[in-house]
């Protein structure tokens, strides 16, 4: 491998050996970067990898709030400022008892690829709490909210750095935290988050950008086989947002879902999630806190199976939608076994990066990665940073027309920049690749800081 390449890969995973998440997704970007670094001597020069790989800035903060019982309890809530060289910090805040630093800056980094893949200016970050939020009462999550901006706002703004939802933040969540930024700023600066209700100035089509972006995203790649979705059996995981703006895109187009999962286990319906009754299910299912998958298989009455996943189950495309290192190498022999053709990435990182390389190594096996596949969802943001902006309001057809025009071009700007380095068809390497042109290129020609 190239030295220098090399040399930075191994100072991360020095200083940062107490997070291995960060240290997967810099090994797996920067291992992808090599012919970009043999052809262009100036990065070495100037270090600028290692600057790449250093987040700006990071803040920790304390988040208290209190229980509808009285007590208090108190959270660690952090804000990685990625890199801001090409726009304002972007990136959503993720609510999971398993955040800790690693993880906010393994989603910083990729972040900030997958930002200036949609050539849109926006910038690099992540944030979040260690907050549970399963099994909390509104008002608790209300509370935890207010509490969570009232550290936060001082670091953020429409021009700064612009927050989103991620796992254990949605609509409600992102409510309650602008309704809190709004009061601590006495201003109505709702270009500071996105992902906003419609009525406070939320772009249409954002809830669905995510899922939608990864089936325009995945028919591109259909074409390129010369394959049409219509027809197709799709593994998908997890039951949120993501995992619902894909059931109902593909049902759509004639596709079906046919999997999904919860940390309990997975359900296998053969007739697809494709009705209206059961696409609007899976929000009622996540607005209920419960986290089951198991609710899907006793209401329509399909097979479940508790502690397992959905990988090997028999389809023609597999979708692993849920979170990050869900799929290890056991489960890639599996996926190989099952005959899937297409390994389409949505979650951030879903897979390890022995499995990834696994999977890349198949020839029967097109392998797409999550940072282009789920774009749709923070390119959809910089819509509505846009409209919020302008004091306009655009209508579901031009944002969906929008939406679909950016992940046409992500695919092709994949394509071109593994072509050109003699990758051949290699979405993965391209990906990386062209996400990371345009941040170099910013960053080279704002000197050294
Ligand atoms: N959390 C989502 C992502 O990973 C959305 C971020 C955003 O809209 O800013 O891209």
């Amino acid at each position: 491998m190239n030295a220098y390449l090399a040399s930075v890969i191994e100072n991360v995973k020095t200083k940062h050996a107490n997070e291995p998440e960060f240290v997967q997704t810099v090994e797996e970007v920067l291992t992808s970067l090599e012919p970009v670094i043999d052809q262009h001597p100036e990065y070495e020069k100037v270090d600028l990898l290692n600057r790449m790989v250093e987040p700006e800035r990071m803040f920790t903060f304390r988040v208290c709030w209190m229980a509808d019982d009285g007590t208090w309890h108190t959270n660690t809530g952090w804000r990685c400022q990625f890199n801001g060289a090409i726009g304002p910090y972007k990136g959503g805040l993720r609510f999971q008892p398993n955040v800790y630093p690693g993880i906010i800056k393994f989603l910083g980094f990729e972040q900030t690829f997958k930002n200036s893949l949609t050539g849109l200016p926006i910038g690099g970050g992540k944030g979040g709490s260690d907050f549970d939020p399963a099994g909390k009462s509104d008002s608790e999550i209300m509370r935890f909210c207010q509490s969570f901006m009232q550290a936060l706002y001082r670091y953020i703004g429409p021009d700064v750095d612009v927050p989103a939802g991620d796992m254990g933040v949605g609509a409600r969540e992102i409510g309650y935290l602008y309704g809190e930024y709004r009061r601590l700023k006495g201003a109505f600066e709702n270009g500071v988050l996105t992902g906003k209700g419609f009525s406070y100035g939320g772009s249409r089509v954002r809830p669905e950008a995510t899922g939608y972006g990864a089936v325009y995203y995945l028919e591109n790649v259909l074409k390129h086989e010369g394959e049409s979705i219509e027809g197709k059996t799709i593994a998908c995981a997890g039951f949120g947002n993501v995992t619902w703006g894909i059931c109902k895109k593909a049902a759509q187009l004639g596709a079906k879902v046919v999997t999904l999962s919860g940390p309990d286990g997975y359900i296998y319906d053969p007739d697809g999630v494709t009705t209206k009754e059961k696409i609007d299910y899976l929000v009622e299912m996540r607005a209920s806190g419960r986290n089951k998958v198991k609710d899907y298989a006793d209401k329509f009455g399909v097979e479940f199976y508790p502690g397992e996943k959905p990988w090997g189950v028999k389809v023609d495309i597999i979708m692993p939608s849920a979170m990050q290192n869900d799929v290890h190498m056991e489960q890639a022999k599996k996926i190989v076994e099952s005959g899937a053709k297409y390994y389409i990435e949505v979650a951030n990182m879903p897979t390890t990066n022995d499995a990834l390389k696994f999977l890349m190594e198949q020839p029967g096996i097109i392998v797409a990665p999550s940072k282009a596949v789920n774009a749709g969802g923070v390119a959809t943001s910089a819509l509505e940073m846009a409209q919020n902006s302008e004091r306009l309001v655009w209508t579901e057809e031009e944002v969906d027309k929008q939406l679909h025009q950016i992940m046409n071009t992500i695919y092709q700007m994949s394509v071109d920049a593994a072509e050109k380095y003699g990758l051949g068809y290699n979405l993965v390497a391209g990906a990386n690749i062209a996400g990371f042109q345009r941040v170099a290129d910013a960053m080279m020609a704002q000197g050294i800081f």
